[in-house]
């Protein structure tokens, strides 16, 4: 017997100059350059599916969702509650009524944050986070150490974004309720041990809440197989729109949370007197939800699925192998985070320059990059540093746009010597 077929079925590279074209963006210039854009992980640029699904809604089949007997307020429905059904199944989530559509990735943590003080937090309950999460992984939870008295610890992990899980596991005590921790980090584009941290938290009798904001992006995750609590992602990191976040929850997780935002739809009956909600996702989405960004999303999503997710991680890895070689020949750069199998997000200095300068030099060659805390200050304090430059990658990215940065590089490296 042959191994698993499935390993065995050759993957069809991406086609990435036919990709390109479909990316009206990347067509323009930057002063008379080229543009090299280089910040997906802040946020990707969108395909032509994504702004014709959204425009084509707009000019065809527009209407508010779930309350409305007309034809336009059934379609717009059915195109909603379809893109649910997409989200779940590029998660590979048990039921679209696992997904909760939010307003970002932010908003997602936000909701967790809160319908758990709501609930059965209490006063020195422990959350544990690692110290390269980012700011919107953070925040929610030091607001819930603020309100309620949980109490936050920290996950060391190695200047190349590497846990060691023994290190985790000693964290955990009988009061840890959550873990709540990055599934790709998005300064050191390290990959963490999902499956062994679900697990190690699950004996501990605490729920586990992945950040996925990068990972989604880079590469397929199966819900199901990790078994996590809950998965967030946000959807202008996935080719998508802004205002459009995800947050995925195990069905006994989310029937477990009281609501955190209280409006229209999240209602079951509501009285002078009494309110009983509506089940989960709805529970969750109170309000007119982010109606023609979910359909963006869903496109996003099913485009991506088009080119195979596998093929864009594929391409990726090449684009990361490759800069990282390149970046190794210049004795001037110093490259932050090399575990193996990390994903096309490079963190990076250049001696003797502030990370601003290096980016503002770049973008005047045609080049995108950021520069900064990265939203991850705790991690930049554990490295030793303020800030740092960020090249990231995407699937529209190519060779040329590496050599472009090369040679941006070099130009920095002389203008600040
Ligand atoms: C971008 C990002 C977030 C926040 O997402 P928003 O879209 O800004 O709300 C959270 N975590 C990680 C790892 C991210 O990259």
């Amino acid at each position: 017997m042959s191994a698993d077929p499935l390993k065995k079925a050759p993957l069809s590279p991406l086609d990435v100059a036919a990709l390109r074209e479909e990316f009206p963006i990347l067509k323009r210039e930057a002063y008379g350059k080229p543009l090299a854009y280089l910040d997906s992980a802040a946020s990707a640029q969108k395909p032509r599916a994504v702004i014709d699904a959204m425009s084509h809604a707009m000019e065809h089949s527009y209407a508010n969702v779930h309350r409305g007997l007309h034809l336009l307020s059934n379609e717009a429905t059915t195109a909603f509650e379809d893109a649910r059904k997409t989200v779940a199944r590029f998660l590979n989530a048990g039921s679209p009524d696992e997904i909760i559509f939010t307003t970002g990735g932010t908003d997602a943590f936000n909701l967790v944050s809160y319908a758990m003080g709501a609930g059965d937090i209490k006063e020195g309950d422990e959350i544990i986070l690692s110290l390269m999460e980012h700011h919107s992984n953070i925040v929610p939870w030091h607001l819930l150490r603020e309100r309620k008295g949980a109490v936050l610890k920290w996950l060391d992990v190695s200047e190349d974004g590497e846990i060691d899980l023994e290190v985790y596991r000693a964290l955990f005590s009988a009061r840890t309720k959550l873990v709540a921790i990055s599934h790709m980090s998005n300064v050191l584009g390290a990959l963490t041990p999902a499956r062994e941290l679900t697990a190690i938290a699950h004996d501990h009798g605490a729920k586990i809440l992945f950040d996925g904001c990068q990972a989604g992006v880079h590469g397929r995750v199966d819900v199901r197989d990790l078994d996590c609590d809950f998965y967030v992602m946000t959807g202008h990191k996935l080719y998508g729109p802004t205002g459009i976040g995800v947050l995925y929850g195990k069905k006994a997780a989310l029937e477990a949370l009281p609501p955190f935002k209280g409006g229209g739809e999240m209602i079951d009956m509501v009285t002078t007197e009494h309110v009983t909600y509506n089940d989960p996702p709805h529970r969750f989405e109170a309000g007119t939800p982010p109606i023609l960004e979910a359909l963006g999303l869903g496109a996003a999503l099913r485009w991506m699925e088009s080119k195979g997710v596998d093929a864009i991680a594929a391409h990726e890895t090449r684009l990361k192998d490759h800069v990282l070689e390149e970046l190794a020949k210049l004795n001037f750069v110093r490259v932050y985070g090399r575990a193996a199998g990390k994903a096309p997000i490079i963190a990076f200095a250049v001696e003797g320059a502030h990370p601003h300068d290096v980016s503002a030099i770049l973008d005047r060659t045609g080049v995108a990059v950021r520069a900064g805390h990265h939203c991850a200050q705790p991690l930049m304090k554990h490295l030793g540093v303020t800030a740092t430059s960020r090249a990231s990658f995407a699937a529209y990215n190519t060779h040329e746009d590496i050599d472009a940065l090369i040679a941006g590089l070099l130009k920095t490296h002389q203008m600040l010597s």
